[in-house]
């Protein structure tokens, strides 16, 4: 098992997710993972780890090649608008790679014992089989739990806090008994589905809550929805996608949570399933200095 010197777990990421840029004013902009990465390395500069994996395998579990072949032509074509909110440039394509990537080898680790995050971009939980949403190319989420059951691990667990409905992951894994997903959502927000009846085949668990609430409400939904979905179902691996975006403050939510809050959900997860591999994988979160809070703070609950 590797052994850790520093205060934070391994972070996984690529330097080419630095490279994808969606236009000036996007809030999904590079500096959001460079506030991220320039954090880690004042706080526990041995915890950054490159991504080594390679991922297209993986990636075709989930997405036919058609479309992995249409992102790569808008790519080589120097970018373009994808769908209203989903711009690709000339490196975008290798950006969704290269987050993969980096989600695989941190569940690489996880797989060993040793939990890890990685910190990527794009994101992945608003993307559909064949299609881009919501600033996300590839369901990074998926790809993951799908590699995992590749592996072995049969019942995966996809634990969703990002602000907005994990649409993406819900309709890859809606008609699938062995992945269950808990999603946490302001509601009614966009992207406007996360319905608490929408339950898939039984393993769909959607948690919308109004804005503006107390946090310690937010905190105790998520956790009573993470229980209920495993009281039935023993995890064999916890994916979290791990969006910021549910932060006080955020451009882009009215939720009101803060670093604190992210740190006690990671201690839950580890106090009730403590054997399970545990990897979490960066979503939203629109205000970069607070994204490297909540990434500081999950990646010091899972060391
Ligand atoms: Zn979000």
């Amino acid at each position: 098992m590797e052994q850790l010197a520093g205060p934070l777990a391994p972070i996984f990421t690529r330097p080419r997710c630095l490279e994808h840029q969606a236009g000036h004013h996007h809030p999904e902009a590079p500096a959001r993972l460079r506030a991220v990465l320039d954090r880690v390395r004042t706080v526990d500069p041995g915890a950054l780890r490159e991504g080594s994996r390679d991922p297209l395998e993986a990636i075709r579990r989930v997405h036919p090649d058609a479309y992995l072949d249409r992102l790569a032509a808008v790519a080589a074509a120097g970018g373009g608008r994808l769908d209203p909110d989903t711009v690709m440039n000339a490196w975008s394509w290798e950006a969704a790679l290269g987050s993969t990537e980096a989600a695989l080898s941190a569940l690489d680790s996880a797989l060993v014992g040793v939990p890890a995050f990685a910190a990527i971009r794009p994101p992945g939980h608003h993307a559909l089989r064949e299609a881009s949403m919501g600033f996300c190319l590839l369901g990074t989420a998926v790809i993951v739990a799908r590699e995992a059951q590749a592996l072995g691990r049969g019942r995966v667990l996809i634990v969703d806090w990002d602000v907005h409905h994990g649409n993406g992951t819900q309709a890859l894994i809606e008609a699938d008994p062995t992945i269950r997903f808990v999603s946490m959502h302001q509601w009614p927000h966009w992207p406007f589905s996360g319905a608490a009846e929408e339950r898939g085949v039984g393993n769909v668990f959607n948690v919308p809550m109004r804005a503006g609430l107390p946090p310690d409400r937010y905190v105790a939904a998520f956790w009573e929805a993470v229980v209920t979905a495993t009281a039935d179902f023993p995890p064999e691996l916890i994916v979290v996608s791990a969006g910021f975006d549910s932060m006080a403050g955020d451009l882009l939510g009215g939720f009101t949570l803060e670093p604190e809050h992210y740190t006690a959900w990671v201690d839950r997860i580890r106090t009730r399933f403590p054997s399970v591999p545990v990897v979490a994988l960066m979503e939203g979160g629109y205000i970069p200095a607070r994204l490297a809070d909540g990434v500081v703070a999950v990646a010091a609950a899972l060391r």
